[in-house]
């Protein structure tokens, strides 16, 4: 804590980008087959290349599916040559990408990596330059990465391939970007070339050229990792990925937030489901990649991660926490790993907490509160969790919080399960937490 005035400031923002992440990522996308992209290109007017059956169709992606899956197999053994096999040779950028795809993919380690063709897209742009053999889809890229990943994750990829003789060929490899998955698709690999840096079970991703600075966020994550761990009594093993990244477009679009309050945002934890769906997640949470804002990436403070691996460590749990308990628990195993360090304190937060939020608060903070007043919204819910934490203890405020995760479905149930848990409704909750003192 180099900087305790941004003990306020700089955790507020950061845990607003961490609610963003964890709460509402990839929901309420709307590039879905409805969306207005694929309604335009479906509705700009140029007839559908030829009038496939659909044996032709399931024919054509099946046929792709086996080319899929030999660049699937060339990433696992190493095998460059065959990578670039289905790759258009007369389009020297694009086979200089899939070069240092390759190239990026190879680092990762991956334990397990399958690409599939998903739904195929009218993109009659794409149809004009390439031909009529013109097939775009989306495809899907399943995978999981060696002790990181327990269970297999996945993104979406947009396509474009033409028939050359008896071979599909890969054209376009953005040309139906705007589709896919709007966090999702743009993948730490897909970029410039990258360096992988792992320390213990964290993977740090950073730009080739930095590699120095992946050693040193390593570093820093290992550590705010253990802390999580000294503090969040449920098991998690520290498995995380953290990307630091100059390239502002790795799974983000945004790095501001609040209400038109342009907050800059330090770092997301963004989640990954067990399967996706176009513009929907659907199945269980399996697991979250931290990414720092490239902005920040040189400044990054343990603390912060801290933060945003609670998250990380709290996502598999479920997704039905209350706002507050998600944000509070993760202020309040940061404040305690701050405190593990006898030279630090986070008196200052506490004090701003007591004069400055609890008076006026009537309510546990909601998705609205942390909109209105960020500040307030981290302050009150932090305490609401220390309260918690001295009454039941962190075993039992953990099993509240997986209790709520799972089965909080509803109003009625959120309150019996809070009732239940610690003899307090809602509003007699927020009482006791104004009067406490810490
Ligand atoms: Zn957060």
């Amino acid at each position: 804590m180099k900087h305790p005035g941004r003990l306020l400031a700089g955790v507020a923002a950061l845990a607003l980008a961490a609610a963003a992440g964890v709460v509402v990522s990839r929901s309420g996308d709307g590039a879905g087959p409805s969306g207005g992209t694929a309604a335009a290109l479906q509705a700009s007017g140029s007839p559908t290349p030829a009038a496939l059956t659909d044996a032709q169709k399931t024919a054509r992606a099946r046929e792709v599916d086996v080319l899929l899956a030999r660049r699937a197999t060339a990433v696992l053994k190493g095998d460059l040559k065959g990578f670039l096999a289905s790759v258009d040779a007369k389009q020297p950028r694009l086979v200089a990408r899939q070069r240092t795809l390759f190239g990026n993919l190879r680092k990762f380690g991956f334990s397990s990596l399958q690409y599939f063709t998903a739904d195929s897209w009218d993109a009659p742009q794409l149809a004009q330059k390439h031909g009529p053999t013109t097939y775009s889809t989306r495809v899907m890229m399943r995978y999981r990465i060696a002790g990181l990943d327990a269970k297999p994750v996945q993104t979406d990829l947009g396509y474009t391939f033409v028939r050359r003789g008896a071979l599909w060929i890969l054209v376009e490899d953005g040309g139906i970007d705007e589709i896919l998955t709007r966090d999702g698709h743009r993948q730490p690999w897909d970029f410039q070339e990258v360096a992988v840096v792992r320390r213990g079970k964290v993977v740090v991703v950073v730009d080739r050229r930095e590699t120095g600075l992946g050693r040193k966020v390593a570093k820093v994550s290992e550590d705010a990792a253990n802390a999580v761990r000294r503090h969040w009594p449920r098991s998690w093993n520290g498995s995380v990925m953290v990307v630091a990244m100059a390239e502002p477009r790795v799974m983000a679009t945004l790095w501001t937030s609040g209400n038109g309050r342009g907050w800059t945002i330090a770092a997301k934890a963004v989640t990954l489901y067990e399967g996706e769906q176009l513009g929907k997640r659907f199945g269980p949470p399996v697991g979250s990649r931290i990414v720092v804002n490239p902005a920040m990436r040189k400044d990054l403070e343990q603390d912060l991660l801290v933060h945003e691996m609670t998250h990380v460590a709290t996502v598999p749990i479920g997704p039905r926490a209350p706002l507050w308990l998600v944000e509070g628990l993760a202020e309040y195993v940061r404040c305690h790993a701050i405190e593990d360090d006898p030279q630090w304190t986070v008196d200052p937060y506490r004090r701003t907490v007591r004069s400055k939020y609890l008076p006026g608060m009537t309510s546990l903070p909601d998705r609205e509160t942390f909109d209105q007043d960020g500040d307030k919204a981290y302050g009150q819910s932090w305490w609401t969790v220390e309260y918690l934490a001295s009454r039941l203890g962190t075993k039992k405020l953990a099993a509240l919080y997986a209790d709520l995760a799972v089965h909080s479905t509803s109003t009625a149930a959120y309150t019996a399960i809070l009732t239940k848990h610690t003899g307090k409704t809602p509003a007699e909750l927020t009482a006791a937490v104004r009067k406490y003192r810490g």
